[in-house]
């Protein structure tokens, strides 16, 4: 039986780049995946620039589009618009370039990666993890890490997580062409989707197109109003493949680690639940999981309690915010539109929050010190 200083549950973007950042510690990794090849992923690849740093690699031939503008609608009309020129600019990343990119440095590096294989199960034996596959085979490891995503089967087993995982519905489709959203342009559409709102991020020559619920469990079978929204977007011809997905958001501050297991990306419930934003955090947490991966195995912690309190403190405080914001806009968006977005401030907040140069919770702060001292912001 083969042995392993990490074992990591599923190869996307938290699992590559988790076991990217501990090969080049000069860790042993092995990564399982599930899937024989990654084909079309559905995420529409917005991040802010300022995550490069969580990566130990550079990523700029995965980037399609660095984005100038963003603007916001309500039923494809009363548009604003932010300019995006702050220190940290948006990109679109193609996702299936930039998981291979990873992927393929990581193997170069050493990880092992077996694919199309299940883990079936996973038992701890002499302080080691045992975990058998659906292919009978078995591998030894010290640490593990679950980064099986939304539809983690893993992270419930471990208890990582909230123990009742919220989801939005999504639904993704990607279109040949940019329709009428501006090349350097992303484009939030609201009112159409009861509890969600609608995106538009542009690649070099098709747009990845979401729609979104966020909240009360809404759904996206309307398929009128889903042809209103990508009508909205400049397409009157179109025909494309669609996929549904349950992404799991964030739901509360819970522990995302165990003894010598943790959870990193969506396994751990950590997508924004106010923008569905899951690629700050994945990189984020893979960052931070294989530095308290290092620290348990050079010996200098006894545990992996550091990893959620880290998350927690950069990540899960603006979320908390996030969360609050997401219950309160998507119940009354109209008013939300009116007194959120298009206050005068507002599209430079969130064009700061999409490039990470502010959090939700630095928002709230400003919104508190206005109420308290009755000044403009
Ligand atoms: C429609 C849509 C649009 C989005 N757009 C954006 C965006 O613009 N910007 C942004 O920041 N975020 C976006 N997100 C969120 C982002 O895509 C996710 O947060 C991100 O993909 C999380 O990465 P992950 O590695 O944790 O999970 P995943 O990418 O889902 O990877 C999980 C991997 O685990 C594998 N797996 C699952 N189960 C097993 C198993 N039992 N054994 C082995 N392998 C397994 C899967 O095959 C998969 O490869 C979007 C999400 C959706 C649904």
């Amino acid at each position: 039986m083969k042995g392993f200083d990490v074992a990591i549950i599923g190869g996307g973007l938290s699992g590559s780049s988790t076991a990217l950042n501990l090969s080049k510690k000069g860790y042993s990794v092995l990564v399982i995946e599930k899937e024989k090849f990654q084909g079309y992923i559905p995420c529409a690849g917005g991040m802010a620039s300022s995550m490069q740093k969580f990566l130990p690699l550079d990523i700029e031939d995965c980037i399609e589009t660095k984005i100038k503008n963003v603007e916001f609608r309500w039923k494809a009309s009363d548009n604003v618009i932010a300019d995006l020129t702050g220190e940290s600019p948006f990109w679109i990343i193609k996702r299936e370039k930039l998981d291979q990119l990873l992927i393929d440095e990581s193997q170069r590096n050493g990880v092992q990666i077996i694919r199309s294989v299940l883990v079936e199960k996973v038992t701890k034996k002499n302080d080691r993890w045992e975990i058998t596959c659906n292919d009978a085979r078995k591998y030894k490891s010290e640490f593990l890490v679950v980064a099986d995503g939304s539809q983690s089967k893993w992270a419930g087993y471990f208890k990582l997580g909230p123990r009742n995982p919220k989801f939005a519905n999504t639904i993704s489709m990607r279109l040949k062409g940019l329709g009428d959203v501006p090349r350097y342009a992303v484009r939030f559409e609201f009112g159409f989707i009861r509890y969600g709102f609608a995106w538009a991020f542009p690649l070099k020559d098709c747009l990845n197109i979401g729609l979104g619920t966020f909240i009360n469990n809404g759904h996206l079978e309307n398929q009128a109003i889903n042809n209103q929204i990508i009508k909205s977007f400049g397409f009157n011809n179109f025909s494309c493949k669609t996929i549904k997905k349950k992404l799991r958001i964030w739901n509360g501050i819970h522990s995302i680690n165990g003894d010598k297991v943790l959870a990193v990306g969506d396994a751990a419930s950590l997508c924004d639940p106010f923008l569905a934003e899951g690629i700050r955090p994945s990189l984020i947490s893979s960052y931070y999981a294989a530095e308290s991966i290092d620290q348990c195995l050079s010996g200098k912690v006894e545990n992996l309690n550091l990893y959620t309190k880290t998350i927690n403190n950069n990540w899960g405080k603006s979320m908390a915010w996030g969360r609050r914001i997401a219950q309160v806009f998507y119940r009354f968006p109209r008013t939300g539109y009116q007194l959120g977005i298009k206050r005068k401030t507002a599209p430079k907040r969130i064009a700061q929050i999409l490039s990470g140069e502010m959090s939700y919770e630095d928002i709230a702060r400003r919104v508190i010190l206005r109420l308290l001292t009755k000044r403009g912001d």
